[in-house]
């Protein structure tokens, strides 16, 4: 019988109650391709089906979405599957607090959207796709016990897709849980150093941002970063870096900011007889924004270009690493075209933490050619080129940056795997028929 209440409105963990009343433990909703729609493998969850059916805004016929709650402390877990042409669906799993189940189906509908986006626009041969867990408030999120454990049934529900989906880290996520994770599969990667994995992405993810710069100063015809002011808002595992490497590249000044005050005390100390200011902010202080620069380079949060701080940037250029940076698509990417102002869209420039440990597979050369293709200027895929070819692309047809960048991605994501073909549809065909929710 189809459930009276509203399940899109519940909260994850009266959900999960739902759930567990109607004996549900693992449940899907995939993409027919005969039917045309989005079907559900229980029809109590047939709401939910309808409600991806009829949504424009997240939906962009997923192949698959796979959830489990947890054995042990009643965790809802997911694998949102996209797109998997040019390989399987790759991106990180987010743990995180949801309001509702709405958002949290909204959330991974979403980011697997955008990681098929950033896969493609670098050319890697993987699709799309995105973990999300819910945090069960019942019990405490930092208790290893806890965290093992969840983490382990994660990487069960990996095992259990057969490689539809591979996951690696994300916010609220770290390279212990990803040891949890690879100790139930073999379907992740951004496994911890010690384990044969890649480790930290944060030194290529600042390179990748100056690639990106360097190609927005080019297409501007201004030279090089040798004597421009730079304001970088965020001085963590990005921001720093990327600050050094600046300097390296000859830049006349470097303004940033951090909320934290040992972060900003620590670079000022190192960076010493440089033409270095840096000083300490509020959560919503975004007076970085507003400095007379040349770029702008934002790599703390998301959502901080909007119409409140847009009117107020003074820079030719922006482009960081920060993930997520137009609080709306559509509006602040056309506001900072008509301004004039050159944005380079965060998921081309700040690709190198995906690209650092798509391969860990296979092994590790120094000065690895996969990955510094990714940052010369020949390769097509390169940022450099991928940047040029959407600038350009920009500014013939007078649509935002990031609207390009997205058509030229979704393009490129429906080219098929030159070797393994559509297969992460041919997986997802195998676990429907084989019933996989009853595993
Ligand atoms: P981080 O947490 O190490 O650094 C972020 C810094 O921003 C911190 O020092 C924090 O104190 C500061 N901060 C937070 N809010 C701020 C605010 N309102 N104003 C000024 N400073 C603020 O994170 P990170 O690894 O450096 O990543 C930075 C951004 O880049 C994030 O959005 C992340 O999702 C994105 N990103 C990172 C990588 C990577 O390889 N680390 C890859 C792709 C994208």
């Amino acid at each position: 019988m189809e459930p009276k209440e509203d399940l899109l409105n519940l909260s994850t963990q009266k959900f999960v109650e739902f759930l567990k009343d109607n004996s549900i433990r693992r449940f899907y909703f995939v993409y027919d391709r005969k039917k045309k729609k989005v079907v559900s493998s229980h029809k109590q969850l047939q709401q939910i089906a309808d409600f991806i059916n009829s949504d424009k805004r997240d939906f962009n016929f997923h192949e698959g979405m796979f959830f489990q709650v947890t054995k042990n402390y009643d965790t809802l877990q997911s694998a949102f599957v996209h797109r998997t042409n040019r390989g399987q669906a790759a991106g990180g799993v987010r743990y995180w607090s949801y309001n509702s189940f709405e958002e949290y189906l909204r959330d991974g509908l979403r980011l697997s959207k955008g990681m098929t986006h950033k896969n493609a626009l670098a050319g890697l041969w993987w699709g799309g796709g995105k973990g999300v867990m819910a945090y069960n408030p019942s019990y405490d999120k930092n208790d290893p016990e806890v965290r093992s454990s969840i983490y382990k049934e994660y990487g069960e529900l990996m095992t259990s897709l057969c490689g539809c989906y591979v996951t690696a880290e994300d916010v609220g996520t770290n390279v212990h849980d990803m040891a949890n994770i690879f100790s139930a599969t073999r379907f992740t990667t951004c496994i911890p150093f010690n384990l044969g994995g890649s480790g930290n992405p944060s030194i290529p993810t600042a390179r990748g941002v100056v690639a990106g710069m360097k190609a927005a100063i080019k297409f501007l015809k201004k030279g090089s970063l040798k004597g421009k002011t730079i304001a970088v808002q965020g001085m963590g595992n990005v921001g720093g870096p990327l600050i050094k490497y600046l300097f390296d590249e000859g830049a006349a000044k470097v303004i940033a900011c951090d909320v934290s005050t040992n972060n900003v005390e620590k670079l000022k100390e190192e960076l010493k007889g440089k033409s270095f200011e840096a000083y300490v902010v509020g959560f919503d202080d975004s007076s970085i924004l507003e400095q007379e620069c040349d770029i702008v380079s934002p790599c703390a949060t998301g959502a901080i270009l909007n119409d409140r701080t847009i009117p107020f940037i003074k820079a030719k250029i922006v482009c960081g690493a920060a993930n997520n940076q137009l609080e709306d698509p559509e509006r602040d990417g056309r506001d900072l075209h008509k301004r004039g102002i050159i944005y380079v869209p965060d998921f081309l420039t700040n690709r190198m933490g995906i690209v650092n440990c798509a391969n860990e597979q296979y092994g590790y050369v120094n000065n690895d050619p996969a990955i510094e293709m990714h940052l010369q200027t020949g390769w097509k895929h390169s940022i450099h080129q991928a940047c040029l070819a959407v600038l350009a692309e920009s500014k013939r047809s007078g649509q935002s940056t990031s609207k390009i960048a997205v058509k030229i991605a979704d393009k490129l994501s429906k080219e098929n795997h030159p070797i393994f073909g559509h297969r992460g549809q041919q997986i997802i065909d195998s676990l429907v028929e084989n019933g996989w929710f009853n595993e």
